[in-house]
């Protein structure tokens, strides 16, 4: 499929996408549409940015147009990516659309949630968490639903939602159709798919594990204390909106705090925040209200702000994975990006896992973890281009001129 005009999708469905200015399918979504449109389960591995929300957003929207009583769960890991994914099915559905929809998220009034589920909305998406409750509470029916999305089904599992999404299930008919997706495939997500899917299609863009964007990626080898001056000439330097990583809560606040004190327009968002406070922080970043975000790993996923130019790592993610997720906040929908890594000789045994995640080739070479001694004195900043996925460009030579 290269053009969404071979599907035969409904006028709506083209308007919509005409308006969105999709013409052209990413991979992920030639793989994916059109088995989904025949009704087939799909087991898809692909990150946020390969263009997967539209993948299973366009067959889930086409199937509630063509049938007036086909009816949709979207199960997905936050409330950030449920917005986005929220706003996707919206556009999609077409202003003054009559297909109601409910968005059912933790952290926010259930009285407002109620108000939506009476309506009978045909389309749900939401936190398996609160789902639940409503489930138990009576308050949502599934006994209909025959369409059912997982939503970085990786990231549900890694939050313990396993015997949430289980529970939800036994709610749902079992002749259904059901798309999973998630950015990586480990044998219990294969568990899972073998007990949920049913003769599935197999989605794969890319490496599961590589960036697939356009990502440079630098890493600066310092100590500790040396970081947050670091830092600050590394704002002074780069233009455009950034996100910089930290570990704690406290952490993103602290450094939110210290920045603004020197002049640089900066906010924090962790999972403690209210809701609304979270949404107007986010939506402040996607208007450029201001220009840096200082977040915890709450954010790492699926954030999609097309013009976040940066991502600094100004702590290490506890697990490698989240650096992809983390990094794959810039470069979004095929523009460039750049991501900086701060890395202390603490952190050695983090880097090397990072590392080797990116590039096997580097597992059992020492060269991969920053040296003890390794500091901004000494080794000063290092660049390092990763071994590629297919949209990455690794410079010629440059992983042995990094590495040294
Ligand atoms: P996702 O991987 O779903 O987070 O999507 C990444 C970005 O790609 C989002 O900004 C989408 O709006 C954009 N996108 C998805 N599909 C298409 C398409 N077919 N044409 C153009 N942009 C797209």
């Amino acid at each position: 499929m290269k053009n969404f005009n071979e599907l035969d999708l409904h006028p709506v469905m083209m308007t919509s996408l005409a308006q969105m200015n999709y013409h052209t399918p990413t991979p992920v979504q030639a793989q994916a549409i059109p088995p989904a449109l025949d009704g087939r389960d799909i087991l898809g591995s692909a990150q946020t940015g390969t263009g997967k929300t539209a993948a299973f957003a366009i067959p889930l929207i086409e199937k509630l147009l063509r049938n007036p009583r086909g009816t949709a769960l979207v199960l997905t890991p936050t409330r950030e990516l449920g917005k986005q994914i929220m706003e996707i099915m919206h556009q999609l559905l077409g202003r003054k659309s009559p297909i109601k929809t409910a968005f059912i998220i933790g952290g926010e009034s259930m009285g407002k949630q109620y108000a939506q589920l009476k309506q009978q909305p045909r389309l749900i998406v939401g936190t398996p968490g609160r789902i639940n409750d409503h489930l138990q509470r009576g308050s949502m029916k599934l006994h209909d639903t025959d369409f059912l999305v997982l939503d970085e089904t990786d990231r549900m599992l890694d939050m313990g939602f396993t015997v949430q999404i289980d529970r939800i299930l036994h709610y749902m008919p079992k002749k259904r159709q059901t798309l999973l997706f998630s950015a990586t495939l480990p044998p219990n997500i294969l568990k899972l798919s073998e007990k949920y899917l049913n003769n599935a299609v197999r989605v794969a863009v890319g490496s599961t594990t590589t960036p697939l964007k356009a990502i440079r990626q630098e890493t600066m080898h310092l100590d500790g204390s040396e970081k947050y001056d670091a830092l600050v000439n590394q704002l002074n330097a780069r233009s455009g909106s950034i996100i910089i990583f930290v570990k704690t809560k406290y952490g993103t606040e602290k450094l939110a705090k210290k920045l603004n004190r020197e002049n640089h327009d900066a906010e924090a968002i962790h999972g403690d925040l209210k809701q609304s406070r979270r949404e107007r922080v986010i939506s402040g970043l996607r208007n450029k209200k201001y220009r840096i975000l200082v977040a915890t790993d709450v954010v790492a996923r699926g954030l999609d702000i097309p013009h976040i130019a940066h991502v600094i790592n100004y702590d290490l993610p506890q697990v490698a994975e989240d650096y992809i997720h983390r990094i794959g906040r810039t470069a979004r929908a095929g523009a460039e990006g750049a991501s900086l890594s701060l890395v202390t000789p603490q952190d050695r045994d983090k880097w090397y896992a990072i590392s080797v995640l990116m590039d096997p080739s580097l597992k059992g070479k020492p060269g991969a973890a920053p040296s003890k001694g390794a500091s901004s004195k000494n080794g000063g900043r290092h660049k390092r281009r990763f071994a590629a996925g297919n949209k990455f460009r690794p410079r010629k030579n440059s992983r042995r001129k990094a590495a040294g």
